[in-house]
């Protein structure tokens, strides 16, 4: 990604805080003994920096950022690294958690739309992930979703999700594939992310009727400024999309990631475990 070599502090920034949420959401150690604050990183703060009230300027792309797409070159063979991470054990965790039950958004609502880059080749890795193009999340976030979902319906949208509960495993993938010095921007598999304890959920917006998903400023992971939840650029319609997103999800209690209007923590998050269970073993 080349972005050790850029000079702006706050380009740095863009390209830290982005790139955790779909790397793996890093979070700090959270464990329900000494909670974390709510940040994605050790490194940075959870408000962006950028001062978001002057004209936005088109964001600057680094090397491995282009057209807001950002991709890494695995430092060895995705399967022989897959073959490893599901051979690893996640960190033990200790402290008193609740107990985890992982439901399919689909189950509880069919028309929850599903569009799982991680099951694709359409990720930042350029690999498929996820063996199935499946969402989950603890029971009680799922449900809030739902509730969600179903309340947008009465201004004919639904929400499309781009990715939910990821097996631990798969963050360690991201991390053993990734260069050491782009290690900086993945989550450390150590500690764990809000996705794998099924408390993370990256989402989008869709019309019932026509099937068109919503413009938002920004694509779905593109690493840049225009992923912040304050950037002013792009169109109003984007804007007032991302808006209508952040108010449905806020108005259940999850909890938006400043530098990417996708991700939202379901407010509980620090209650639940690291899980590393395939999708199809939740069946
Ligand atoms: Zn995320």
């Amino acid at each position: 990604m080349a972005l050790a070599r850029r000079t702006q502090v706050n380009d740095t920034f863009i390209a830290i805080v982005a790139l955790l949420c779909s790397a793996g959401c890093q979070a700090t150690p959270d464990t329900a003994v000494t909670p974390a604050p709510l940040q994605d990183s050790i490194t940075v703060s959870p408000e962006p920096t950028t001062p978001t009230t002057n004209a936005p300027e088109e964001p600057a792309m680094t090397e491995d950022l282009k057209d807001g797409e950002f991709r890494i070159v695995p430092v060895r063979d995705i399967e022989e690294i897959r073959r490893e991470a599901l051979a690893a054990t996640p960190p033990e965790e200790v402290g008193a958690f609740r107990q985890g039950e992982l439901v399919e958004l689909t189950d509880l609502d069919p028309t929850i739309r599903l569009d799982v880059r991680y099951a694709t080749e359409e990720n930042f890795m350029g690999s498929r992930m996820y063996e199935e193009g499946r969402a989950f999340l603890q029971r009680p976030a799922a449900e809030a979703l739902v509730y969600i979902h179903q309340t947008l319906g009465e201004q004919d949208l639904g929400l499309i999700i781009y990715d939910g509960y990821r097996p631990w495993y798969v963050t360690k993938m991201f991390w053993e594939a990734t260069p050491p010095h782009q290690r900086t921007f993945v989550a450390n598999p150590a500690s764990g992310s809000r996705h794998n304890r099924g408390c993370a959920i990256d989402l989008g917006l869709y019309r019932r009727s026509t099937g068109e998903v919503l413009p938002m400023p920004s694509g779905y992971d593109e690493f840049s400024e225009r992923a912040y939840v304050k950037y002013e650029g792009g169109t109003a319609e984007q804007r007032d999309n991302r808006a209508t997103l952040r108010e449905a999800m806020e108005s259940e209690g999850f909890i938006v990631n400043p530098t990417e209007w996708w991700h939202f923590d379901f407010a509980d998050w620090r209650e639940y475990r690291i899980q590393n269970k395939r999708f199809a073993d939740l069946d």
